[in-house]
């Protein structure tokens, strides 16, 4: 009866014992499931991170392309007419602002057709290239140029009195009359002509102070190109 009873006591230590093993495996099985849940949704939301940032620079070089495209022109990588316009509408107001000086040149290739007439549209082309970059390669920190016509161009010079505007334009003008365009034929020599006007203070509207600088270009036109005039 004693044995009975040690024997009852000790199968009730076993089965306590198994009950707290089987209850440690469940644990044990829950944590590793935790864990594993755990592990998959951290890798998961890392990968997805990763791919986010991975669109978004897609998405941002897109949009700088895509402004590229629209405010370019594509022969002279000048700013296109419109961005032209829009760009130096804006700088109007800042120069208002600030009662700054400022002034625009209209630029006009002389005699062009007779150059796409002699020596061909795609010397034409190369030639308008070559005097867009030798204007964007004058522009001072806050000047800016823009191709607004077919061999026209249109330049903002900004903080910037009458004597240096004309220094500026009259140095364009000299730069362009010294280039000359190899060519079999023997090469090929441009000028340009300048209407040049300032930004007077009374100035709203970007599109009449370009129709000034117009009026001062046809002028040049007219008293033999190869030249500047201004207001
Ligand atoms: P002016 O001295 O009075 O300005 O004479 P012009 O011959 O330069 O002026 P006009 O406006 O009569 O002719 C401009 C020419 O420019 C006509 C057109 O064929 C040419 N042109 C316009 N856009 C382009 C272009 O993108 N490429 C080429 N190759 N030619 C162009
Ligand atoms: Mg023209
Ligand atoms: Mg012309």
């Amino acid at each position: 009866r004693q044995q009975n009873i040690e024997l009852q006591k000790k199968s009730a230590i076993i089965i306590k014992k198994e009950q707290t093993i089987s209850l440690q495996r469940m644990l044990l099985i829950v944590a590793v499931t935790a864990i594993a849940i755990i592990s998959t949704f951290v890798y998961v939301t890392l990968r997805l991170a990763r791919l986010q940032k991975m669109v978004n620079n897609e998405l941002n070089r897109l949009n700088e392309q895509l402004y590229e495209l629209a405010t370019t022109d594509s022969l002279t990588q000048l700013f296109n007419r419109r961005h032209f316009f829009e760009s130096s509408q804006r700088q109007l107001s800042q120069l208002q602002r600030m009662a700054d000086d400022g002034a625009i040149l209209m630029i006009d290739i002389d005699d062009f057709k007779k150059i796409n007439d002699e020596f061909g549209h795609a010397l034409g082309d190369q030639a308008i290239a070559k005097i867009a970059s030798i204007l964007k390669g004058n522009l001072r920190e806050y000047d800016f140029v823009g191709r607004v016509g077919g061999e026209e161009f249109a330049m903002l010079l900004s903080q910037c009195a009458f004597n240096t505007a004309n220094k500026i334009a009259e140095r364009l003008r000299k730069k362009i009359a010294e280039l000359s365009i190899p060519h079999p034929q023997g090469a090929i020599k441009l000028t340009i002509s300048i209407g040049l006007t300032m930004i007077s203070k009374d100035d709203k509207e970007i599109e009449k102070v370009l129709q000034r600088a117009d009026v001062f270009l046809y002028k040049a036109k007219a008293k033999g190109k190869n030249r500047v005039v201004s207001s």
